[in-house]
């Protein structure tokens, strides 16, 4: 295989990483992460405390130089989710910026802290050879949204592939700045927000802590992509009206990009309608990587995930099994996919790897329709989005998509609860819009009712002040307040 980062082997002065007023070229990060590689143990995979920084960077890169697998942890983990991932992925020591307390449950592990100086190159320098494809490059925790997080074991073939598929799709060159504020523990943040650019020998201008100011300071002054999860465009999409500067920075920037759950739609057109730019969603998860994403330039709608990325196999598969053919936009399948793209498999649970796949194909638990051209609708996820009620199979996003229409609807959840005459009924948590008088139920369930069909409308509405949501912003339905089911 080729080398995961050529760029790293080059010397150029060119900018790869910078965070703040902090900055590495390509020939800094390739001497400080040498120097960590250095020190690394090569018997257990190396945690990395992933504050938001260029130490973080710098520490995943040595592992993946010195083919350690690396554990990226969230550095908000609870106390017994971290206990989770140090159990389950047993690091056989922790690297973190220096001057960073690490907590009391880390302590057993032998600490490193991640220099920035060009330490002293060991004498083999740079991997001459990097290690077997097939090697584990990363161990990384899903989000957790529908249970404990699951420890997704990433090789160099998966990562290289998909980054490489991405490069085709959204034409990304060594020239593009891309920008983001997103969590460097997850798929998002990291492999596309991090390795993404240092593969294609680019740039990554970190914001730190995401604002809108910053998303525009930095498109101003030079970025070219934009990634971001859909609670930051919403909050984008909110200061687009009084911050001309933002609009002007997100109309001239070539692409921003959106993902890790469904972009509401009022989201989508309030970004288009303030700058003209259409915001490209693509589709992914640990497991897979990306899987689909919309072309720019390319005829996929709004509230579609795009087509699938080179060398990506996708079927849907209905409940009695069969496969939906491309033809067939009405019938609702469990999206599966097949291809390079996919991980090794979860960390110690091997039933759970087993039970995840069917003959090659991953089922990832995604619902989803085909669109006219080919690309994919999400529904949502088969546990928590779909909607059994009345002999009707009822998809929460779209329903949620109506009600974020609504003005004095600041944030919504729709979900299923049982009920003896219908199966299930439908239940929407709604957050009103600040300054505003809220709406009531019956007026939430007639915009349903005009808009979708009738047996869509919420037949309850629970107002809240705040939707639970994980670090990546996605809504935690197994924690609204008062569900049952
Ligand atoms: P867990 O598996 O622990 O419950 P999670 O599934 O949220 O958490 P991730 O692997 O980070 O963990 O997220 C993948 C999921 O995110 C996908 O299965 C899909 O449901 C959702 N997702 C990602 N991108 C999009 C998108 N563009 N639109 C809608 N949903 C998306
Ligand atoms: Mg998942």
């Amino acid at each position: 295989m080729s080398l995961l980062f050529p760029a790293l082997h080059s010397a150029s002065s060119h900018t790869a990483l910078r965070f703040g007023d902090r900055a590495l070229s390509y020939r800094e990060l390739a001497a400080a992460a040498t120097g960590v590689a250095a020190r690394l143990e090569r018997a257990a995979p190396v945690a990395v405390w992933a504050t938001p920084s260029l130490e973080t960077a710098v520490g995943v890169v040595a592992g993946l130089l010195a083919g350690v697998p690396v554990v990226p942890v969230n550095p908000k983990s609870g106390e017994s989710e971290l206990a989770h991932i140090i159990t389950d992925s047993a690091p056989g020591m922790v690297l973190a910026e220096p001057g960073v307390e690490l907590p009391e449950q880390l302590a057993p592990l032998p600490r490193t802290d991640i220099g920035l100086s060009a330490e002293p190159v060991p004498e083999a320098g740079l991997l001459p050879t990097e290690p077997n494809a097939e090697t584990a490059a990363l161990i990384v925790y899903t989000s957790g949204t529908t249970g404990p997080p699951k420890g997704v074991v990433l090789s160099r073939r998966a990562l290289a592939s998909n980054l490489d598929a991405l490069e085709e799709a959204w034409q990304w060159t060594a020239d593009d700045v891309l920008v983001h504020g997103l969590p460097l523990f997850h798929v998002h943040g990291l492999i596309l927000g991090v390795l993404g650019p240092l593969r294609r020998g680019g740039t990554l201008r970190h914001l730190g802590r995401f604002t809108p100011q910053g998303v525009a300071r930095e498109l101003a002054s030079g970025g070219t992509m934009l990634f971001g999860v859909p609670t930051m465009y919403h909050r984008l999409a909110d200061a687009c009206a009084s911050d001309p500067d933002l609009v002007r920075a997100l109309a001239a920037a070539r692409l921003l990009v959106s993902g890790s759950a469904a972009l509401p739609l009022h989201d989508h057109e309030r970004i288009t309608a303030a700058t003209g730019q259409r915001v490209i969603e693509r589709y992914g998860m640990t497991e897979t990587l990306m899987n689909t994403s919309v072309r720019p330039g390319g005829s996929s709608r709004p509230g579609t995930v795009g087509v699938p990325l080179r060398d990506v196999d996708i079927r849907l598969v209905d409940d009695a099994g069969q496969r939906v053919p491309a033809e067939d936009t009405e019938t609702v399948g469990e999206l599966q996919v097949r291809g390079p793209n996919l991980f090794t498999e979860y960390l110690n649970r091997p039933d759970a790897t087993t039970e995840a796949f069917d003959g090659g194909w991953f089922r990832t638990g995604d619902m989803a329709t085909w669109d006219t051209d080919g690309s994919v609708r999400l529904v949502g996820r088969k546990a928590t989005d779909l909607i059994k009620s009345g002999g009707y199979k009822i998809g929460a996003g779209e329903i949620e998509n109506v009600l974020l229409g609504h003005p004095a609807v600041a944030e919504a959840a729709v979900a299923g609860e049982p009920d003896d005459d219908l199966g299930e009924r439908v239940v929407a948590w709604i957050v009103p819009a600040s300054g505003q008088q809220p709406p009531t139920q019956q007026e939430l369930a007639e915009l349903v009712a005009a808009r979708l069909a009738p047996h869509k409308r919420p037949r309850e509405v629970r107002f809240l002040d705040a939707m639970p949501r994980n670090d990546m912003g996605k809504i935690l339905k197994r924690q609204l307040p008062g569900r049952q089911g």
